[in-house]
């Protein structure tokens, strides 16, 4: 122990605090849902990593490109293809309906949403991007912009035009309506707002269809749907932000499947590279001649590399031979039925959402009030973390204290037990 806590201590000197204080525990290996210390002690991963080990940690096909990528290309200048670049296109645009045609790839969720804010911005000649309170969508000046959660402060304003319309939150009403079940009034006020501040220069409104760092908010089909119409009317493009949402993690290969629209731009990030760095934005063909003809621009070091696109190929590899989608649907079910059974055993837990495996359970102080309770859930999430299982809490003001329980979709059933009895130990000693 004191070992550990030695070399944690070390690093601690070396390194910028970039998200508070570090987890005290050194991970040294990985593999399906656990990760290890040097020591061999286990941790079960209900986080899939930061969201992106989706097929479990170093997947033996993903590793298997891992070991062949030294025979092949690494990386080349930017308007170099090569075949996992273009097999990676041919395997994304086949999965998605004919009007998004047009995919560039990238490294990080952040760059795959500037890209199809610019394209917005380029295409409509509007430069007004309209994003969800409690969203995130990265952490460059753009992305940020749109980004509604509590990371802003301090770094000076946004990019003008950046408006805000408030997610829908069932559980706490953003605009004290609805009590229980939304019936979007929320949607139709938000947009009213949006309209009053609005210099008339709309782009895009940019949403992630299950809002994760907002605490796992879902955006239902008839809202969805409603959204669409909203943005038509305006013209108004709509980007899917699916970084959490994709490569099975709701049940379907893509969230938006689940709906009757279909968006203007889908992101993709996080899960899309089975744990390593690979994202994409597609659009329709449409949108991508007009931007190419008013001189669209987007280089990064790292676009269209050939070691990043080879991971989306296997990642497509894994999701259809193991069938996880489907696979998602149901651990998700049956570990959603576990947590809503772990609230009618716990007062503390005022609620369970999310779709698929990515859910989220609310820690407050008393159901009736419904307010938060962020130190109890940080003890929660310690206690879990010495007894075997690393959970996620985001807690932002008038969002709540959430647990964001996203474990990799080859989690086994057995697992899924494990890892809630370890939830159920920890509350009941945090509490009792
Ligand atoms: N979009 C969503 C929905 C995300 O959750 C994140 C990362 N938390 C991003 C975009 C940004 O991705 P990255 O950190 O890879 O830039």
């Amino acid at each position: 122990q004191e070992l550990k806590l030695d070399e944690f201590k070390k690093a601690q000197n070396s390194l910028i605090r970039y998200c508070g204080e570090f987890t005290p525990f050194i991970a040294e290996k990985a593999s399906g849902s656990y990760i290890y210390d040097k020591h061999g002690q286990a941790v079960l991963d209900f986080t899939s990593g930061q969201m992106c080990s989706v097929f479990g940690h170093n997947h033996p096909k993903i590793v298997e490109v891992l070991k062949q990528a030294g025979d092949k290309a690494i990386h080349l200048l930017s308007a170099i293809l090569s075949p996992p670049v273009i097999e990676l296109s041919l395997e994304l645009t086949k999965a998605l309906p004919e009007s998004l045609s047009k995919c560039i790839f990238l490294n990080t969720g952040s760059e795959s949403n500037e890209v199809a804010i610019r394209m917005a911005k380029l295409y409509t000649g509007g430069h007004e991007i309209i994003g969800f309170s409690g969203s995130w969508h990265g952490m460059t000046a753009g992305a940020q912009s749109y980004t509604y959660s509590k990371t802003r402060k301090g770094y000076g304003p946004n990019i003008p035009g950046s408006l805000m319309i408030p997610a829908p939150y069932e559980y706490r009403c953003p605009i004290a309506h609805c009590k229980g079940s939304c019936d979007n009034t929320c949607l139709e006020v938000g947009m009213k707002m949006v309209d009053q501040q609005s210099v008339g220069a709309y782009a895009a409104l940019i949403a992630e269809p299950l809002l994760s760092a907002a605490g796992m908010i879902e955006l239902k089909p008839s809202y969805i749907k409603r959204l669409k119409e909203l943005c038509d009317e305006r013209g108004l493009l709509l980007i899917f932000d699916e970084a959490q949402t994709a490569l099975g993690r709701l049940g379907k290969t893509f969230a938006f499947e689940d709906y009757e629209v279909v968006p203007d731009f889908l992101t993709l990030s996080k899960t899309l590279g089975g744990g390593l760095p690979l994202a994409a934005t597609i659009t329709s063909s449409t949108i991508e001649e007009e931007c190419y003809n008013k001189g669209f621009v987007f280089i990064t070091s790292h676009v269209s590399d050939p070691f990043c696109a080879s991971f989306g190929l296997a990642s497509f590899q894994i999701l259809y031979e193991e069938n996880l989608a489907e696979a998602a649907g149901e651990k998700g079910a049956y570990l959603k039925q576990l947590l809503l059974e772990l609230q009618l055993k716990h007062e503390c837990i005022g609620d369970v959402r999310g779709k698929g495996l990515l859910l989220g359970v609310e820690i407050v102080k008393d159901r009736d009030t419904k307010i938060p309770d962020d130190n109890l859930g940080f003890d929660i999430c310690n206690r879990c973390l010495s007894l075997g299982l690393n959970m996620n809490i985001v807690r932002m003001k008038g969002y709540g204290s959430v647990f964001r329980i996203a474990p990799p979709l080859t989690i086994s059933f057995e697992e899924i037990d494990l890892g809630i009895s370890i939830l159920d130990q920890a509350i009941t000693d945090c509490t009792v």
